[in-house]
């Protein structure tokens, strides 16, 4: 069977996350010490293991079928791939800084001024969009020392929390672009391998819906199931088992993670007790 091949990073921040995904999707690699290839066993599927900004080249030209890559490196790279599908994971974003004692509020500051990053295209097409005309200089790496060189005013680079540009006097300014890993495909699969490509995107949305979601069980007073429900609606809707003790129900259902805090309140509140909370492992709706 042909294999469909994934083009994952070779070392980095991507790559543990990148092969975590593969691995509960599924596909097991029996990655012996050879790193610049893996055979799943169980799947027709093989990963290449490659720096993340040729991804997209690698994926454009069919030489992988599908990649994982940032949202920022696709955008910088402008080839011919398809996004399919965002993996939340690798969540950073793309920001103007500027010595941090520099009054830089507005993108105006931004006119005339020399910008170094790695990103020339990314940050073109923003002052373009802003009217902003600066001069660029790009740089591969080690962007954050270039203002205290003199070889810049400002930089435009990854951050996520913010400590980096900390560490090298450096504050953030604004921030032009959010970013998070996606799953990028070759515009021209076979049919075969659009299949393949389906199954892993199945598999891939099943494992991200469970992330998102916990299994929630819990004893409440007969009178407050109605209420309990409306607020845990579960999938289609929850399981309500009569507890030996005469008057309460167990209630189990599912609840997605960004309300769960504030459901928990609310159940509480509604005489709710023994709440468990256990993670699923993989949902399909
Ligand atoms: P390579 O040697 O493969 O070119 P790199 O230095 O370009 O490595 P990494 O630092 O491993 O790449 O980052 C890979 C991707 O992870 C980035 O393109 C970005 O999408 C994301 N990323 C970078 N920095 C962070 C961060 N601090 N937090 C979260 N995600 C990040
Ligand atoms: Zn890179």
């Amino acid at each position: 069977m042909e294999n469909i091949r994934i083009a994952v990073q070779k070392s980095g921040r991507l790559q543990e996350s990148s092969l975590k995904l593969l691995k509960e999707c599924g596909l097991k690699f029996s990655n012996g010490q050879n790193k610049l290839k893996a055979q799943a066993s169980n799947f027709p599927a093989e990963v290449l293991f490659l720096r993340d900004d040729d991804i997209p080249e690698y994926v454009q030209d069919g030489v992988a079928d599908l990649g994982i890559v940032g949202e920022n490196v696709c955008l910088e790279k402008e080839k011919d791939i398809k996004t399919v599908q965002k993996l939340g994971f690798a969540k950073c974003r793309l920001s103007l800084a500027v010595p941090k004692n520099t009054e830089a509020d507005s993108v105006k500051w931004f006119d005339g001024k020399r910008i170094a990053t790695s990103y020339p295209v990314i940050v073109k097409s923003f002052l373009k969009k802003e009217n902003i005309s600066a001069e660029i200089h790009e740089i591969s790496g080690s962007v954050e020392i270039a203002p205290g060189i003199g070889l810049a005013d400002a930089i435009c680079d990854i951050v996520s929390t913010g400590s980096t540009l900390l560490s090298n006097g450096l504050k953030e300014s604004f921030s032009i672009l959010k970013s998070e890993a996606v799953l990028i495909s070759s515009p021209k699969l076979t049919d075969y391998k659009t299949e393949l490509l389906n199954k892993i995107l199945f598999r891939i949305k099943a494992v991200n819906e469970a992330r998102n979601n916990k299994y929630i069980l819990l004893n409440a007073p007969n009178h407050s199931v109605e209420k309990i429900a409306s607020i845990l609606p579960g999938m289609k809707s929850p399981t309500v088992l009569p507890l030996k003790e005469e008057g309460w129900s167990s209630i189990h259902s599912v609840v997605d993670e960004g309300t769960f805090w504030d459901k928990i309140d609310q159940l509480k509140a509604h005489g709710a007790q023994g709440i468990l909370v256990v993670p699923i492992e993989k949902m399909i709706l």
